[in-house]
C-alpha cells in the first residue's frame, strides 16, 4: 500500500521526523487497515519511508527511511541497536543496576513501541496500532537479543494501544522461560533492591525515568528530614533512607503503591521507624504539613497536562502545588520539583515556579536543572520525545 503527499510536503520526512500527518497526504492508493505498513512517497514518486498507517491526525509513524522489509531482521537490528546504546552508556551495573528502559519510541526509531527491562523480564507497551499487531516479531526479536537471559516478555498493552474493535487487548505473557511463573520480581536500582509488579503496578511497574535524579536526591539527603510526595513505590524515598536521612515520610494516593514503599523499605533493611506511609492525597498532606517540618522534598506529580488544551490550568495547578512546597520547606532546604507533562516545557515549567517562588516572597536559588536520562532518549528530530523536567531548588 502506497501514500503520497502533496507537493512540498515531503520537507519534514526528509528532515527525519518520523511523523506523516493526515493533512499532507495527496492520495492513498489500496485501501490501509489501521496498523498496516504503507510506503511513503513525494509528489514527484521518489521513495521516502515505510511506516505504520493509522487513523487520525498523525496518518503514519514511519520505522524506516531505507526502503526494505520490516522482516524479522528489521526489528532485531533495531532492538539490538537500542541495547548496544545502553550498553555504551553503562546503565546496567553488576550488582548495582540491572533495570533499564530498552525502547523509548521515536528516541529509538520504533514510534509508538515501550519496552522497559527487569532483570530479565520485558514489558513492553504498544502506543499504536501497528506496534500492537507487531508485537510476536517483537518478542521474537527480545529472544535472540537477549537469548537465554530472557525471563519472560509482557504485554500491557490494553492501556495505551489505540482501541480499536477486532484487537485482542488482553495484556498477557508472550514469552516465559520455562520454570518463569513470576508477576513480579525484585530488581536493583543505584544499588537499592525494589520489587517491581509489572501486572498491578502503573505503567510498566516502575518509573526507570527517575534513576539518575534518584541518585542527585541520595547525595542531599544525609541528615535531612525527606518529604516524598507523589512517591508511588517509594523510589526517592529509598535512596533518601540509604543516604541516612534522619526520618522519611512518603505520600501516594494508591493504596497499592503505598503497600510496595512499605515492603521496599523492609527489603533493604531499614528500621521501619525512620519511615513513614500515608496513602492520602498529596495536596491536601501538604496543606497540613508544619512549616519547617522538613528540609528535603521531592515532587514528582503525574502529568497534570495530557494534551495542549490542558496547558493553561496545568500550569496553574503546579504553580500552586510548588507554592505550597517552597513556602513549607526548612530555611536552607531543598526541593527537587518535576514535570512529567510533555506539552508542559522547559521553559513553562520553569516559569511556574518561578511564579511559585516569587508568591512566597522566599529567596530561592536553582541549583540544578533536571532531565530524563540516556535510557529515553531524545530523536534530535522529534524533540517531542523529551517530557520529564524537573528543578532542584535551595530555599533560604
Ligand atoms: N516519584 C515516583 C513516580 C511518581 S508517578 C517514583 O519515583 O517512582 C505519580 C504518582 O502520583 C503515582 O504513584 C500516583 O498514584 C500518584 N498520585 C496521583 N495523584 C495523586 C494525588 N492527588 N495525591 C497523591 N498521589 C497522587
Amino acid at each position: 500500500m502506497k501514500i503520497y503527499l502533496k507537493k512540498g510536503r515531503e520537507e519534514s520526512l526528509l528532515r527525519f521526523h518520523p511523523w506523516v500527518f493526515s493533512g499532507a497526504i495527496a492520495q492513498i492508493v489500496g485501501n490501509p487497515a489501521e496498523g498496516d505498513i504503507v510506503q511513503v512517497f513525494a509528489s514527484d514518486g521518489s521513495f521516502l519511508a515505510i511506516g505504520h498507517y493509522q487513523i487520525g491526525s498523525i496518518a503514519v509513524r514511519v520505522l524506516s527511511f531505507d526502503s526494505e522489509s520490516l522482516s524479522a531482521d528489521f526489528w532485531e537490528r533495531r532492538l539490538a541497536e537500542a541495547l548496544s546504546v545502553r550498553t555504551a552508556c553503562g546503565i546496567a551495573r553488576e550488582g548495582v543496576t540491572n533495570c533499564y528502559r530498552l525502547v523509548y519510541g521515536e528516541g529509538d526509531g520504533l514510534p509508538g513501541l515501550i519496552v522497559d527491562y527487569y532483570d530479565g523480564v520485558c514489558v513492553m507497551q504498544a502506543h499504536s496500532v501497528g506496534m500492537f499487531r507487531a508485537k510476536k516479531q517483537i518478542c521474537q526479536a527480545l529472544q535472540k537479543i537477549y537469548g537465554p537471559t530472557l525471563k519472560a516478555v509482557y504485554d500491557k498493552s490494553s492501556g495505551t494501544a489505540p482501541f480499536k474493535a477486532g484487537l485482542d487487548l488482553v495484556d498477557g505473557y508472550l514469552y516465559r522461560a520455562e520454570g518463569f511463573s513470576d508477576d513480579e520480581q525484585e530488581v536493583l536500582e543505584g544499588g537499592h533492591r525494589f520489587l517491581v509488579n509489572w501486572t498491578e503496578g502503573q505503567k510498566t511497574g516502575f518509573f526507570l525515568d527517575q534513576r539518575e535524579n534518584r541518585a542527585l536526591v541520595e547525595q542531599f539527603s544525609a541528615g535531612r528530614n525527606v518529604l516524598n510526595l507523589f512517591c508511588y513505590t517509594g523510589g526517592f524515598s529509598i535512596y533518601a533512607l540509604g543516604a541516612g536521612a534522619v526520618h522519611v515520610d512518603s505520600v501516594d494516593s494508591s493504596a497499592k503503591a503505598m503497600s510496595m514503599v512499605d515492603k521496599n523499605v523492609a527489603l533493604n533493611g531499614f528500621d521501619a521507624s525512620r519511615h513513614t506511609s500515608y496513602c492520602a492525597d498529596a495536596i491536601a498532606f501538604l496543606r497540613d504539613v508544619p512549616e519547617g517540618k522538613y528540609d528535603l522534598m521531592i515532587v514528582d506529580p503525574p502529568a497534570f497536562a495530557k494534551h495542549r488544551g490542558a496547558l493553561s490550568n496545568a500550569l496553574r495547578a503546579y504553580q500552586r502545588l510548588n507554592a505550597a512546597a517552597i513556602s513549607k520547606v526548612a530555611p536552607g532546604g531543598f526541593v527537587f520539583t518535576f514535570s512529567c507533562s510533555q506539552v508542559v516545557d522547559r521553559e513553562a515549567f520553569a516559569l511556574a515556579v518561578f511564579s511559585a517562588a516569587a508568591q512566597t516572597g522566599r529567596r530561592v536559588r536553582i541549583l540544578d536543572r533536571l532531565l530524563q536520562p540516556a535510557d529515553h532518549p531524545v530523536n534530535i528530530y522529534h524533540p517531542e520525545g523529551e517530557y520529564l523536567k524537573g528543578l532542584l531548588l535551595y530555599v533560604e
